[in-house]
């Protein structure tokens, strides 16, 4: 008798105790993550070499696979959950989330339709509901309005499919049959995220047809001269169909003003989406909400709670006003996907509220770290990150020896050296290169600049104030 196939597999006793050892190593990782210098000081093809040309023919022991995580990619990593992680945006995580996103890979669910997996649906929907009532948005993005919110992966995404939803709404549901013909124009700022021009192209209405309007003096968008390229278009036979304004942008955070746009938008019947994806979860505290002003305006909006609501990457939360443009923009069925409960009419099929069919139980992680930490609890902790960030700011403009860019609006500090670029650039390379702390930079009014984004996990007074004194000593 050739023997079971079974025997491959991991028995149920080896994953109970590889899973153990598997949290405990996640746990004294987070706990100790201080230990490790915060970028990767490796080179390129340092980690390749390490590991073995070829597949093993025979399977291998997991204490195998554990020890080389610790000995070949640990030391690959960039720790984005250390508290000196002041890169980029933080992607921060939490043990509830850590647990969520486990769940979801135990249960292995594949959540297209409704009919594939009820509860991944309808939890979905319910938690998105609550996500409005948390930040307060506009009620019309609530599932029992004509609107709703669903999970995407990333807020590229999103933007996206609001402007795949655009495109089908300006042209009459004309271009997923016909394509585009090139007079579809769409609206940004200058300071806009990539992710606008990446799914200008991908929609096929192309980077000639992307309009990036100019900004004002904090690099907000400036609405007059939206207007008066949306008019120009007009005149000169194009189609202006979506606008994208940021709620906090990349470099430097601007909060675009989301109500005089949305008017604009209104006269001049154009799809409107916000794009809020670092700087939404500020909407929890009430104090913040401003930054949200004009958002009923909004045909969409999108924002990350896996940058800085203590969720593991991936997970955005995208809202519609409108949820039958969207489904109109992406809904294609095939016959083995037909189901009577999507016949009915009656559920929710996210499947076509996103670009791909599959999707993961994203919602199981959202509704645990919501659930841990209450309103209240998730409040306090953007609110310590916004004060930390507020006492940097109020440093660096009292420091004879860096400049602050803006005011900061939330918690991204832009700031240089007097002395220009280079010396800008020296200091941010010496405290990466130091391990202490990670920073990143962009350039604004096309000068070096240093960003401090501070939205980590654990992220507290200490490691900022370790940030100040590494600044001072490099000044
Ligand atoms: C981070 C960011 C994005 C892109 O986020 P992904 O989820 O990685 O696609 C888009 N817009 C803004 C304003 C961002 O900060």
């Amino acid at each position: 008798m050739p023997e079971s196939p079974h025997d491959v597999h991991m028995s149920a006793d080896a994953f109970r105790r590889h899973g153990r050892a598997v949290i405990d190593w996640i746990a004294d990782y987070l706990e100790n993550i201080e230990q490790h210098p915060v970028q990767s000081p490796v080179k390129p093809n340092h980690v390749r070499a390490q590991l073995p040309a070829h597949p093993p023919e025979r399977g291998e022991s997991f204490e195998a696979m554990l020890r080389d995580v610790n000995e070949i990619i640990l030391p690959g990593l960039t720790h984005w959950q250390s508290p000196s992680f002041f890169g980029f945006f933080p992607a921060n995580t939490s043990y509830p989330s850590i647990l969520g996103e486990l769940l979801s890979a135990g249960l292995g669910v594949q959540g297209m339709l409704w009919a594939t997996s009820p509860a991944c649906t309808e939890l979905e929907t319910h938690v998105l509901d609550w996500v409005v009532d948390l930040l307060d948005l506009p009620r019309e993005f609530l599932s029992t309005s004509e609107g709703g919110g669903v999970i995407q992966d990333t807020a590229s995404s999103a933007t996206l499919c609001a402007m795949l939803a655009a495109r089908e709404c300006a042209t009459g549901g004309a271009t997923n049959d016909r394509g585009t013909d090139g007079t579809l124009t769409v609206y940004t700022s200058r300071q806009t995220h990539s992710s606008i021009e990446k799914a200008a192209t991908i929609a096929g209405i192309g980077r000639v047809n992307l309009r990036l309007i100019e900004v004002d003096e904090r690099f907000a968008m400036e609405p007059e001269k939206l207007r008066q390229a949306v008019r120009a278009d007009r005149r000169a036979g194009k189609m202006p169909a979506f606008v994208c304004a940021t709620v906090g942008t990349t470099s430097s955070n601007a909060i675009d003003p989301v109500r005089a746009i949305g008017e604009i938008c209104r006269e001049e019947k154009l799809w409107l989406h916000v794009d809020a994806a670092m700087s939404g979860t500020a909407a929890l505290c009430p104090e913040f909400r401003h930054i949200h002003d004009g958002l009923e305006l909004a045909d969409s909006y999108c924002f990350n709670p896996h940058k800085w609501m203590f969720t593991n990457f991936d997970c955005d939360c995208f809202f519609v006003r409108d949820r039958a443009a969207l489904v109109r923009a992406l809904s294609i069925l095939p016959e083995y996907l037909r189901n009577t409960a999507t016949e009915s009419g009656h559920v929710i099929d996210y499947r076509d509220w996103q670009i791909p069919l599959g999707r993961r139980f994203r919602a199981l992680k959202l509704w645990f770290v919501i659930r841990h930490y209450g309103a209240e609890g998730l409040r306090e902790l953007v609110r310590e990150h916004l004060a930390l960030a507020r006492e940097f700011a109020d440093w660096v403009r009292e420091s004879k020896s860096y400049d602050l860019i803006t005011d900061p609006p939330l918690n991204l500090v832009c700031l240089r050296h007097v002395e220009g670029d280079r010396r800008t650039r020296a200091i941010l390379e010496a405290i990466n290169d130091s391990g202490r702390a990670f920073l990143t930079h962009t350039k604004l009014n096309d000068r070096y600049v240093i960003r401090v984004s501070i939205g980590g996990t654990r992220t507290r007074r200490p490691h900022v104030e370790a940030l100040r004194g590494q600044l001072s000593d490099l000044a």
